[in-house]
This record gives structure tokens, sequence and C-alpha cells, in this order.
């Protein structure tokens, strides 16, 4: 593994500088929020923040439903039970259910050693412990939903080129098929691990380059095991199968770098043969393979998530290694609690870019991102790691999980995504938006549960 420090901007003072108009300068555009990349994450936070009286922009990149999109594309995300709370606190959960596959066990171990471990939705009470959903499924659930809002306003395709600091708010200048220039109180960083507003304000980052890449494919298995999530650790890399109803998985299969290009090339058989492999035919013999396609994979810090009226989230913030599934459902608790701030700004008439209350919420949510990156970190270097002193305390590690349930059902409660203190949004009484209703009452009366029951 590999670490770097981005690179110093060049033009660090630029940002701080005052934005004079030029003269042939189009008209700014007013904003109280805008949000840079309208991703899963920047899109989820402008979905969350639509009971709430202000004018709200989101510019992206990449037109939504476009085959090009780099968030909503082929990959599958595992929901955690968490995020379905979250989802449905902000009111779109009826939207995803219905393409949304349940988790009800989820099966670890390790080929060719005893060790092993099964966690249950049953054992926590819970009716799932996440959910198995395709990107583009979000993706458009968000688009049709951030059509609706008249206060959110989707530029798309434009990308944000510049911003500067002025006495009052930001100056962000947009390029799409006419420069415009947009003025906000305050501007959400969510373009991406390669986060240009992070560089353009000079925000270190570390990256740690894993020397890995996750090539994810989807397949039809022989055997399945209705709802039932698999993470293999083989000598060839970890192997996660996510179930998508019927026989059909979503693979994902993190291979370092140097083995990717022989991983690409093999025939579709070929290919099949070797996942299934990984699994001792425990689901019969692999039947299918779509398109295969590899992800680079490094760990991403922004040393700081705030600066002036600037605040960074989603990969832009912290990008993960999907061995775990954590990075979506981090970055969602994460504009959940953003998002409650901001209503509680809003609800007492003040400043959205307040950097006391700013930097309370980034102090707020240190300790869930701490422990999931450490947490995402520590499985991918015990995973991947051939000595054999590691796969030996790997086993015993996998065993005590098996044998202890306390122990075995606080992994759960992490993966589930509910350890620690919870935004109000996953609590299921919405964002505080000044009118003592709950975004469900605003939005989706009958988004209070698929099942029927009210989550607490
Ligand atoms: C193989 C793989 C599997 C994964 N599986 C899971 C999982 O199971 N569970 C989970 O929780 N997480 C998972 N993740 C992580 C998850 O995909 C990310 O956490 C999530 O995509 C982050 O979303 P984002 O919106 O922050 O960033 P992105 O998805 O990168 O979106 C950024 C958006 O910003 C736009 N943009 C960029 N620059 C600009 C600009 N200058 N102006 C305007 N727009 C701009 C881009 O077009 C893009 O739409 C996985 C990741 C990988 C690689």
């Amino acid at each position: 593994m590999t670490m770097k420090r981005k690179s110093k901007a060049k033009h660090s003072s630029k940002p701080r500088s005052r934005r004079h108009a030029q003269v042939d300068d189009p008209p700014a555009l007013d904003f109280d929020i805008l949000i840079a990349g309208g991703g899963m994450v920047g899109a989820s936070l402008a979905a969350a923040l639509a009971p709430l009286a202000l004018k709200i922009a989101v510019v992206e990149a990449v037109r939504f439903g476009s085959c090009g999109q780099p968030s909503y594309d082929d990959r599958i995300t595992a929901v955690s039970w968490g995020s379905r709370r979250i989802f449905e606190g902000i009111g779109l959960w009826p939207q995803i259910a219905p393409q949304a596959t349940a988790i009800h066990c989820i099966h670890i171990s390790d080929r060719g050693h005893m060790g092993m471990t099964r966690l249950h939705a049953a054992e926590l009470g819970v009716e799932a412990l996440g959910y198995v959903v395709p990107n583009r499924v979000i993706g458009s659930a968000l688009s049709e939903f951030l059509a609706g809002q008249k206060h959110i306003a989707l530029l798309a395709p434009a990308k944000i080129e510049a911003v500067q600091m002025q006495s009052h708010g930001i100056c962000s200048t947009l390029e799409c098929e006419t420069k415009k220039i947009i003025t906000s109180r305050l501007l959400v960083a969510a373009d991406g691990a390669n986060s240009k507003i992070r560089e353009q304000l000079d925000i270190d980052t570390r990256v740690w380059d894993y020397g890995q890449s996750a090539v994810i494919c989807n397949v039809s298995v022989e055997r399945p095991q209705e709802h039932t999530a698999f993470e293999r650790f083989t000598s060839d890399g970890p192997l996660a199968l996510l179930p998508m109803g019927e026989d059909r998985y979503a693979l994902v299969w993190t291979v370092d770098s140097a083995r990717l290009g022989g991983i690409l090339a093999m025939g579709d058989m070929e290919f099949l043969q070797a996942a299934a492999n990984g699994f001792n035919g425990r689901l019969g013999r692999f039947t299918k393979a779509g398109k295969r396609q590899a992800y680079p994979l490094s760990l991403v810090r922004a040393r700081s998530q705030m600066k002036d009226r600037v605040v960074v989230v989603g990969n832009a913030a912290h990008s993960l290694h999907p061995i775990a599934g954590q990075g979506f459902n981090l970055s969602l608790r994460d504009i959940a609690a953003l998002a409650d701030t901001l209503a509680e700004i809003t609800a007492a008439g003040g400043e959205l870019g307040d950097a006391h209350r700013l930097g309370a919420y980034i102090q707020m949510r240190r300790r869930d991102q701490t422990g999931t990156t450490l947490f995402t970190d520590m499985l991918t270097r015990v995973f991947t790691n051939p000595l054999a002193l590691v796969g030996c305390a790997r086993n015993l590690g996998l065993l005590g999980l098996e044998l202890f349930p306390p122990a075995r059902h606080r992994l759960a409660r992490l993966n589930m995504g509910i350890n620690g203190r919870q935004p109000r949004l996953a609590r299921g009484l919405g964002i505080n938006d000044g009118t003592g209703r709950t975004a469900w009452e605003a939005h989706a009366p009958s988004a209070i549960s698929d099942t029927g029951h009210r989550l607490a």
C-alpha cells in the first residue's frame, strides 16, 4: 500500500480572494445552498434538505440517467438497515424498496479454513441487515424526487470550475453551455474522491493506494441461497456476493492490481469457474456472467471537512475500500446529521455558513467516521494478508465471533450502521423544518414503513 499526500494547489491564495465581477460576466444566480456534485451523496443531501424553505442548487457534471454517469453506474450498493431508515425519513424508500433485495444473513468465511461466522437479521430483531440496490435505482429515485421539488434547481450537465470566497457568501463559476455565476451562503462539495473544490480550497488530503482493484460483475449461480450475502476470503483475494433475487448475485472481487489484466482478459467460462472455485461449490456452478468492470481502490481522507463556508462530504471527504460496503452508508449518516444541523440553523434564523455550528457537526461525526474508516482499513489488511500467522488470527477471530453472540451482534450493528448517536432522519423523526411536522408528514405519509411498523 502506498501513501500519497495530495499536493497543495498552486493557486492556494485564490479561493480567499474576493472575486470582482467582469464586464462580460452573466448576472449571478443566487441560492442559499449550492451542492457541487449530484452523485449518490450530493443528491441525497439535497433530498434530505427538501422540507426546508431554502433555495438549493445541485450542480452535476454528468446528466442524470446518462450511461456515463459515474455515481449511478452498474455497481450494486449494499444499503445498510440504518441507511434504509434515513431514506425512509427523507421519503425516498418507497421508490427504492420495490427493487431492493433484503439481506437476512451474511455468511463470512475463509476458504480452506474452519473459521466462519453468520450474522442473522432475526437475532437482531430486524427485518433485514441491509438491502442490495442497484446504483441506477438510487439515481433514478433521487432524480425523480428532486425534479418534483420547486425550490431545488438541478443544473446538469454543468461543472463547478472555480470558487471564490466573498464576505457574505461564495461565488462559484459554472461551466455549462454558457458560463454561469452562482452565489450562495454555503457550498457543499460532494464532487467525489478527486474533488476539484477540495483541491482549490487547498485542503490537505491523504491518499493511500491499496494497489488493488475491485472487479464487479453480476453472476447467476446454480444453487442460490435466498437473501444471503457471502463474504469469502481466499488466497486470490476477498470475494463478496450480494443477493439480487432468484439466482442472481452481484459479485465484487478484490484483486491485486497486478492480476487485474489477467482477470479482465479471461473468457466468461474461465472467469465463472475461477469465481465459483472461491466458494468451493457452496452455491454450485456459476452459470452466467454480466459485464465486468474494475475500480482501482484507495483510501482517501480529507484532513479537514470544512473551510470558510464550504463543507466537504461523501467521497470528497472520505473514500473507503468497498470490502465492508460502508462508504455510501457512512456518507449517508454524515449528510443526515448535516441536514439536522442546517435545519436547526434555519429554524433559529441563523447564518448557514455559521462556522461554530458547522464545526459542531464535524465534531459530532468524527467518531463514526474514524471508527468506520479504521474498521474498513483493518478488514482490508487482515483479509488480504497472505501471511500464515495473520490467517491463523483471522480464523480464530471468525470462530470467536461465531461462538460469542454479543461480539457477533456488535459486528452486525456496526454493519447495519446503527451504532452510536443517530441523526433525526435515522430515528424516523424527519428533519426539524420549523413547522413541527416530520419529513414523513411533509412528503410521504405512506413512507413510514413498507412492513407496517413505525421505526422508533
Ligand atoms: C466497487 C465499489 C463498490 C461499492 N459498494 C458499496 C456498498 O456496497 N455500500 C456502500 O455503502 N458503499 C459502497 N461503495 C462506495 C460508494 O460507491 C461511494 O461511497 C459513493 O459512490 C460516494 O458517492 P459520492 O456522491 O460522494 O461520490 P461520486 O459517486 O464520485 O459522485 C460525485 C459526483 O460529482 C460529480 N462531479 C465531479 N466533479 C464535479 C464538478 N466539478 N462539478 C459538478 N459535479 C461534479 C460527478 O459527476 C459525480 O456524479 C462502493 C464503491 C465501489 C468502488
